[in-house]
């Protein structure tokens, strides 16, 4: 295969002023990484800061209801509630091995921005997060939560005012900073080799879930099952599951309101390979090649694009990959809420509306391991409003 490349995905496709930075990163994974200390030391604040290795929870209530048994990986239970922290302070750590003392992100929902935040803080570091003024206006807690962990909060007020334009402001500025400053990319896409130290970073989740099916089941699972918005909470789930031929992978996009022509996040299904933000890809675009606007009920699935390696496990067909609707993923959220006393977050309700709504399609008996990638108290109003309670 070659390098920086999951089949004819991924890639660099950065101007010539990026490539000192993406080299020094490059280098820096192989050399730090692998090193006793760096494992040390991220084992150490994964367990008693973020608060790993997070349950495995069986689903007594669904299960009799769907005649086969649902796990849950809870991520919903890692600091600041979601998967996004195993990443931040898996980058953070690295910059700061690299000598680097200022940390730069993109956001959309915020949510990586305050994972980004938490990171920097803890680690001594100052932080600067990117945000669309759309979504600045739209998520005024998540910009709080930034503001009081030191973070500053950049508006950027180009193009959509989302995260797409985020990411481009953060890339701009990495260009004029490089020297102290490191980009902490917030999912499983953009130039190599962001794809796969995102991976590197998530992979615990999938690790912990395989060794705790093992231990609780005596067997691995049948069905693997991840929401994807740009990918990283379904690759650091599914990666370490690839060998495994009879676990049977299922990745979930957002299909937004399923009404004709609506906005919708599902890249790998209703897409075309094109380059954004650095990489080859599946992306929802025009005839003319322009990126279409996203939408979902999700902010956080809310991505145009999606990660290479997930374009390439769909063309190869190790993966599969479905959709969920906004109606769908509410009655999902809504299920969990109430047979289980867990609120999920809605972009991990559309993993689980997949379940429920594929119920047909899974031996009864079988296992079926869900990523709950995160919880859903950020989702409540949009919950409320959109079902009328
Ligand atoms: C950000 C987010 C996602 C989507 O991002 P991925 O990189 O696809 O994982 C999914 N779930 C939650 C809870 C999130 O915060």
């Amino acid at each position: 295969m070659k390098k920086g490349y999951f089949g004819d995905f991924g890639g660099r496709f950065v101007p010539e002023l990026l490539m000192p930075p993406l080299v020094e990163l490059e280098e820096a994974m192989a050399s730090i990484l692998p090193s006793k200390t760096f494992r040390k030391e991220l084992a150490d604040l994964l367990a008693n800061y973020a608060g790993r290795e997070t349950p495995l929870t069986y689903c007594p209530a669904l299960s009799k209801k769907l005649g086969f048994d649902l796990w849950l990986k809870r991520e919903d239970l890692l600091h600041t509630g979601a998967h996004k922290l195993n990443n931040t302070l898996g980058q953070a750590l690295l910059a700061r091995h690299m000598g680097k003392t200022n940390l730069i992100a993109e956001t959309g929902a915020g949510q990586h921005g305050v994972a980004t935040a938490a990171a920097a803080a803890r680690l001594g570091m100052t932080c600067t997060v990117y945000m669309g003024a759309e979504d600045v206006e739209r998520q005024s807690a998540n910009v709080r939560r930034m503001r009081l962990m030191g973070a500053e909060v950049v508006a950027v007020e180009s193009g959509s005012r989302t995260l797409k334009d985020a990411i481009n402001a953060a890339l701009r500025a990495w260009i004029s900073l490089q020297g102290s400053t490191h980009y902490c990319f917030g999912t499983a896409a953009g130039p190599y080799p962001f794809p796969d130290l995102v991976r590197e970073f998530q992979s615990v989740i999938g690790r912990e879930a395989r060794a705790q099916m093992l231990e609780r089941t005596g067997s691995l699972p049948d069905y693997v099952v991840a929401a994807v918005g740009g990918g990283s909470n379904a690759i650091g789930m599914f990666a370490p599951f690839v060998p495994d031929a009879s676990v049977k992978l299922i990745g979930v996009e957002a299909g937004g309101s399923g009404e004709e022509g609506c906005p919708n996040s599902a890249a790998i299904n209703l897409g075309r390979p094109g380059v954004l933000h650095g990489e080859y890809t599946m992306l929802l675009q025009d005839e003319a090649g322009q990126i279409l606007p996203s939408g979902s009920i999700s902010a956080g699935l809310d991505y145009p694009g999606v990660g290479p390696e997930h374009a390439c496990l769909a063309a190869s067909g190790r993966v599969k990959y479905g959709v969920a609707y906004d109606h769908e993923a509410l009655a999902a959220f809504q299920a969990l809420c109430r047979f289980e006393g867990i609120l999920p977050a809605l972009e991990s309700s559309h993993a689980l509306a997949y379940v429920l709504e594929h119920a047909g399609e899974f031996e009864p008996g079988s296992r079926v391991l869900v990523n709950l990638s995160g919880r859903g108290d950020k989702d409540m109003d949009i919950v409320e409003h959109a079902l009328h309670l």
